[in-house]
């Protein structure tokens, strides 16, 4: 520090030395003033902890202590509470069953809007390991319906129904489990998840 004052010119030297000068004899002039603000805050500081420790019935302190712990935990009560709201409205909504179990098999289906909730473009999916099954025999007025797994190597019969008849009945019972609320039930027994 003192080499790098001495590599300095003489009028920078001249202006250090005289913003040093300056700051002292501020200090200087308004040392009472300086004074008598160190005494505010110390007054301060002692009025703050007289009060926090004041004699009541419960100490001022742990009265404060007591309302912030209720204000953290009624935080975390209204933050899981909106989120258990949240979650319903984003989650369970008509469109989102757009899965079940019909003839012992997994359907997967589409709707053409959000607004027209009329099921189209079914496939089936093997129900036990979710591979889209094969349709050996899918004509739509053959019976009985055959369809494949390659996975589980497992023939699915569904007996005594045409494909016409099987879609042409998923067509219909999907829109009425979504007007009676039955969709719900699907998503909590695992079946539309
Ligand atoms: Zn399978």
């Amino acid at each position: 520090m003192a080499n790098r004052f001495k590599d300095l010119k003489w009028w920078q030297k001249l202006g250090v030395l005289g913003a040093i000068a300056s700051i002292l004899g501020c200090l200087v002039i308004f040392r009472e003033y300086l004074w008598l603000a160190l005494k505010w805050a110390w007054a301060g500081i002692g009025s703050v902890w007289s009060h926090l420790t004041d004699d009541s019935a419960i100490p001022f302190w742990l009265l404060y202590a007591l309302l912030l712990l209720i204000l953290i935990l009624a935080r975390k009560v209204a933050v899981s509470w909106l989120g258990g709201l949240r979650l319903p409205s984003g989650v369970l909504t008509p469109q989102h069953y757009y899965k079940d179990v019909f003839y012992g098999i997994v359907w997967r289906w589409r709707y053409p809007s959000k607004h027209y909730l009329r099921p189209e473009e079914f496939v089936p999916f093997c129900p036990i390991c979710d591979l889209e099954l094969q349709r050996t025999q899918f004509e739509s007025h053959v019976i009985p319906v055959h369809l494949y797994c390659d996975n589980c190597r497992k023939l699915f019969t569904i007996e005594s129904e045409s494909v016409s008849g099987i879609l042409d009945y998923m067509v219909r019972e999907i829109p009425r489990r979504i007007r009676s609320g039955e969709w719900k039930e699907r998503f909590s027994s695992g079946a539309a998840e």
